[in-house]
């Protein structure tokens, strides 16, 4: 198998044109080699698995090759492992679905019964990933030259963990990962000099995290080439936590002294080693930040930045717009393509336009399988989806270097950490190959229909939290007729947005604290990752606004306009579409939002946690 590049460890013995060079070789050996590489990855996970439980409940009787692997293992999905995993998390230690020791759980953004998905994952992981992280720089320098002289200001975050019945951890995978000593104890690399010390990174309370970070970010403003976060959305939280901020920030930068409200005392110290007294840059950001128009703040706060890092792929594409208002068009660069199951591919021309971005899954990192899409009536985000594969069905998935151009299709690994044949999710279309490698445009993720941040709501959820809510109606003899729902991303942070068409029989007229109870009960019905992020902050409250009668025909009219059969017409539950979204708001006779946040708590409902 080709190997990873070795990381040097010290300064001094830093030869960033080697070390890139050797990281372009690996991906072009990897690449042109995806096939070899992929029937080896499989061997090894199956033959380190060969007596796991999983394997021999399914009888693969430690054959490691592809042909018996795809007759005998099942397609999957979480639901279908589901009653492993609790086994794990409630501390069974026996090699369940892998002969390593489980580390710990890796919680998704995607829920299951309302509640974040477990991935299992190994120490080893940690490796891999680090090795998918090291891949990037090389590949960027090949575009944008002199990315070493310089940092990068990036705005990280950790998210709270909680620990299992059995006593294992469970947390977002970059909370690991920036845990880990990959991470905090990573060798000296100019590529990985952030402008956000490793202590303001690792503090779990987000304003003195978010805080700190921008202090030291302002601080260093000359030195920064390139700005981001890892969503779309997490940087615009930035920003807009600049705007709200800026002139404490400049009060620090003044007078050199630090924020009474960041108390962390390890997070202080790192920021004192960067703050000192410096009225001039004070000046400066202040007189930036005073102009009425904020656009390209960006480019002015940081004048030598040549772009932004961040995730615009997918439902994060709804930040583009902003985001070249805030940079003045800088380019917008999506690095990488990961998952708390296994992180996946990297983008080998980060310069393209966000509409053009395709990522090249990297052969070593798992075995992959892809398993084609048909579209039913152009739409594939129908909760008609099928649950299991037929036979026939599971005869259809290709490997990675089987793909066709232009083919959709549904990602499917087989980890080292234990999941086999786990059908992601995402759905990814073949944009072309490097070598033999396919690279994917992202095309979305299976059922969503509302995202703001992290969150993905599917219809099924969205419908339910809709019949809890309608609840509060009944009183008032009044019934809703239709509804649909917006990510509204006009607002910072974004929120949804629920329109409601009603009839009305009762007498007495509808107060506009039932509506909000009507939000509100949407909120706490929708998933841990929704009720989190509104907790967090990365989401505002939920809106309804209670639209004409008639309104939901007169969209049914539009639609047809525009070529929908009339007799296959069902109200989206979700628009996007300006003109749709246009008429809907021109309908509008009440606007009512959720009065507070849902209730949310760290870990799985049925844990007793105490963190
Ligand atoms: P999580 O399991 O919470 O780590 O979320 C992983 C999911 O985020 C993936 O399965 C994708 O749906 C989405 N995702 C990750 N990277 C990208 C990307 N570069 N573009 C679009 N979506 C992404």
């Amino acid at each position: 198998m080709p190997e990873a590049p070795k990381e040097p460890q010290k300064a001094t013995e830093y030869d960033v044109e080697e070390k890139n060079k050797k990281t372009l070789e690996f991906i072009e050996d990897v690449t042109a080699n995806a096939d070899q590489v992929q029937k080896r990855v499989l061997a090894e996970i199956l033959s380190r698995n060969a007596h796991v439980e999983y394997m021999k409940r399914n009888g693969l009787n430690g054959h490691t090759d592809r042909e018996t692997f795809k007759k005998i293992i099942p397609v999957i999905t979480y639901e279908d492992i589901q009653p492993d995993i609790t086994r794990i998390a409630n501390g069974d230690k026996s090699p369940i679905l892998c002969s390593q020791p489980i580390s710990e759980f890796l919680t998704s953004s995607g829920t299951s019964g309302g509640e974040r998905k477990l991935m299992p994952t190994i120490e080893e992981e940690l490796g891999r990933r680090s090795l998918l992280y090291s891949l990037l720089m090389p590949v960027m320098s090949q575009f944008v030259p002199g990315l070493d002289k310089g940092k990068g200001m990036y705005f990280l975050f950790i998210k709270s963990e909680a620990k299992t019945p059995g006593g294992l951890v469970a947390r977002p995978v970059l909370t690991s990962y920036y845990k880990s000593s990959h991470f905090k104890n990573r060798p000296y690399d100019p590529y990985t000099n952030y402008t956000s010390p490793n202590e303001t990174i690792l503090c779990l309370d987000s304003y003195q995290s978010m805080y700190s970070q921008m202090l030291c970010g302002l601080c260093q403003n000359k030195e920064v080439l390139r700005v981001g976060a890892v969503f779309a959305s997490g940087f615009i939280r930035a920003i807009r936590f600049l705007e709200k901020h800026w002139a404490l920030l400049c009060k620090d930068i003044r007078t050199g002294t630090l924020n009474p409200q960041i108390t962390d005392p390890s997070v202080r110290e790192a920021v004192m080693k960067i703050l000192k007294p410096d009225p001039k840059l004070a000046d400066f950001i202040e007189a930036e930040c005073c102009r009425e128009l904020w656009q390209g703040i960006i480019t002015r706060l940081w004048p030598n930045t040549k772009y932004v890092d961040v995730i615009v792929t997918g439902t994060m594409s709804q930040y583009i717009p902003t985001l070249d208002y805030y940079s003045n068009g800088l380019p917008l660069v999506c690095t990488m393509y990961a998952s708390s199951e296994c992180y996946f591919g990297v983008n080998l021309n980060p310069l393209c336009k966000p509409s053009d971005v395709s990522y090249t899954l990297i052969p070593t990192m798992a075995y992959f399988e892809f398993l084609p899409v048909h579209r039913n009536n152009g739409g594939i985000n129908s909760i008609s989806m099928p649950k299991s594969l037929n036979e026939k069905e599971q005869q259809e998935l290709v490997d990675l270097v089987d793909v066709k151009v232009g083919q959709e299709y549904e990602l499917v690994v087989t980890t080292y950490a234990g999941l086999y044949r786990y059908r992601v999710g995402d759905v990814l279309r073949v944009a072309g190959f490097k070598n033999n490698a396919p690279k994917f445009n992202f095309i979305c993720r299976k059922n969503v229909v509302l995202s703001i941040d992290s969150d993905k709501t599917d219809e099924v959820e969205l419908q339910n939290a809709v019949k809890n809510a309608v609840t509060h109606l009944m009183p008032f003899d009044a019934h809703l007729i239709e509804y649909t729902s917006y990510a509204d991303t006009t607002t910072i942070p974004g929120h949804y947005v629920l329109y409601w068409e009603l009839s009305i029989n009762g007498s007495t007229p509808i107060p506009p604290s039932v509506f909000e109870d009507c939000c509100l009960t949407i909120e706490e019905s929708l998933n841990t990752v929704y009720r989190q992020n509104r907790v967090c902050e990365s989401i505002g409250s939920l809106e309804i606004k209670i639209v004409d009668a008639g309104t939901f025909d007169k969209l049914m009219d539009y639609a047809i306009s525009l070529g929908a059969s009339i007799n296959q017409y069902k109200t989206p539950r979700c628009v996007k579409f300006a003109p749709i979204v246009e008429l809907l708001n021109s309908k509008v006779i009440s606007s009512n939002f959720s009065p507070k946040c849902p209730k949310w708590t760290p870990g799985h409902k049925q844990w007793n946690n105490t963190n």
